[in-house]
């Protein structure tokens, strides 16, 4: 990815990390007090009723004593409670006494007669809404409460503005949070943009300065047990002493245009530490990986042709490996890979049923070998949907007539699986983990001391024309 378009990303993503945590910090004030102002609203409603509903509750009982059948109806400035012959008169402000907070519009009703006292004038409109149970026109203007008694009924309308305080006290709470959450999403975003921006530049400098590595691990003819060759796997020690993943650095460079540079290295690498055992034993080669980018325009080809021109290794002896991403264009990858082959070197498609490959795509390559990914050898043995998957790929690769690698074999009784099914070569940890140049060499003479020269090998078996 170039630079400018890792800055555009970096800053949308700073944007999004400190909108996000303050719009739901606002949001979250916001509900949480509306939510609190209305339980309190509600609470209100509850408590004016039962003394509400107490009072007359009273003044029935009272009226009871002298005679029977209870009527209420309101008047003018009393209200009379009657029963049989006798009538209490009660103030309507007897009935308010007990009042809402600050700016709560109160309505004390009496369903089917009339109010029976109010509190700050409430909007009768409004009361009327609320009593039918009816959304209020002015909905987000106004919390309500109503609170139905056997013969009372409290109407409680807050101006929504009134809830402002709670407002308040719930942004002091919830902002800070969403500020700092803000600050460490723009803290990592900005972090990590320039750890990403710098390390390309650190590699390209790494590169310049010869500062990689590789390291070689064993490949072994899984018949005889006799190693016939080893993959070349880049490494680099940053300053400071830290390995980084290729597979991590690798996707860098490749973002930056950086890999052709590594690729060459690469190459320079290998014939530098391997020229001597190539020359001496010409059944040994060395599979290097290409990444996507390589494979577009076959440029790496030319290289790798002139760097090897003054040398006493074989074309033959260097294998090259690409991942399906790499061969995911057809029409490019084809004449890449039949170039390749031309100049004599074996191409292997790396970590295959990771991707998207299919028989009919496979068909349209004109491919030597196949590298059956380490999530296949690992299923090996256990009773996962995948298991079976590992069988039909090797399949695959008997019906297209291709060489097999089987990757990652750490145990044995993975080694014996893919043995009987004829798989034609391995690497693992079961054999040797990735090494030294000078410890591979140690480890291949080693080998071939105890084992016989292996059978088949790429351009023998006739693998697939172009
Ligand atoms: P790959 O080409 O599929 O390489 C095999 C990876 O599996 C290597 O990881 C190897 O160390 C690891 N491996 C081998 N046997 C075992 C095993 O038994 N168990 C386990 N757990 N792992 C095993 P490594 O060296 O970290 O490389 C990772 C990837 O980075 C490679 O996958 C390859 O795609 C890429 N890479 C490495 N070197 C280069 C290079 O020079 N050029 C390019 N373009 N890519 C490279
Ligand atoms: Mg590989
Ligand atoms: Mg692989």
């Amino acid at each position: 990815m170039p630079r400018k378009y890792v800055i555009g990303i970096a800053v949308l993503l700073a944007a999004a990390g400190a909108f996000l945590p303050i719009g739901f910090a606002l949001q979250m004030s916001w509900s949480r007090a509306v939510a609190l102002e209305q339980q309190s609203l509600d609470n209100q409603a509850q408590r004016i009723l039962q003394y509400t509903q107490g009072m007359l509750d009273q003044t029935v009982e009272v009226l009871h004593r002298l005679d029977a059948v209870p009527v209420v109806s309101p008047g003018l400035r009393m209200v009379a409670v009657r029963y049989g012959d006798y009538s209490a008169l009660i103030e309507p402000g007897r009935f308010t006494q007990l009042t809402p907070t600050d700016g709560v519009q109160m309505a004390l009703v009496l369903p089917g007669s009339g109010m029976l006292g109010s509190h700050n004038h409430p909007d009768l409109m409004l009361v009327a809404q609320a009593l039918n149970g009816g959304k209020l026109d002015v909905e987000e203007d106004y919390l309500t409460a109503v609170a139905r008694g056997d013969d009372i009924t409290v109407v409680l309308l807050e101006p929504a503005s009134e809830a402002l305080s709670s407002l308040r006290r719930e942004r002091n709470l919830w902002l800070p949070m969403g500020g700092m959450t803000a600050l460490v999403m723009i803290g990592l975003v900005c972090w990590l943009s320039r750890r990403r921006l710098s390390l390309a530049g650190e590699l390209a400098t790494a590169v310049s300065r010869r500062e990689l590595a590789v390291h070689y691990q064993p490949i072994i003819d899984l018949r005889s047990g006799r190693c016939v060759g080893a993959e070349a796997l880049v490494r680099w020690q940053r300053p400071g002493g830290k390995q980084m993943r290729p597979d991590v650095f690798i996707a860098i460079a490749e973002e930056n245009g950086i890999l052709p540079r590594i690729t060459a290295e690469v190459f320079r690498l290998v014939i530098r530490d391997m020229e001597e055992l190539l020359a001496v034993d010409r059944g040994v080669h060395i599979s290097v990986n290409l990444g996507a980018s390589d494979m577009k325009d076959g440029e790496v080809l030319r290289v790798l042709e002139r760097m090897l021109l003054h040398t006493s290794i074989e074309p033959r002896q260097i294998w090259l490996e690409a991942t399906e991403r790499g061969f995911m264009d057809v029409d490019t990858a084809g004449p890449v890979i039949a170039e390749a082959r031309r100049l004599g070197h074996a191409v292997a498609i790396d970590d295959f049923g990771t991707g998207y490959s299919s028989l009919a795509y496979l068909q349209r390559l004109p491919l030597d070998s196949l590298k059956i990914d380490k999530t296949f050898v690992d299923a090996i043995g256990t009773d996962s949907a995948t298991h079976k998957v590992t069988e039909h790929i090797i399949g695959m690769a008997r019906s297209l007539n291709l060489l097999t690698v089987a990757e990652g074999i750490e145990r044995q009784d993975q080694a014996d699986y893919l043995k009987a099914r004829e798989v034609d070569f391995g690497q693992g940890w079961l054999y040797g983990k990735p090494m030294p140049a000078a410890e591979f060499i140690k480890y291949y003479l080693r080998n071939v001391e105890n084992t016989p020269p292996p059978q088949r090998m790429p351009g023998e078996g006739a693998p697939l024309a172009a």
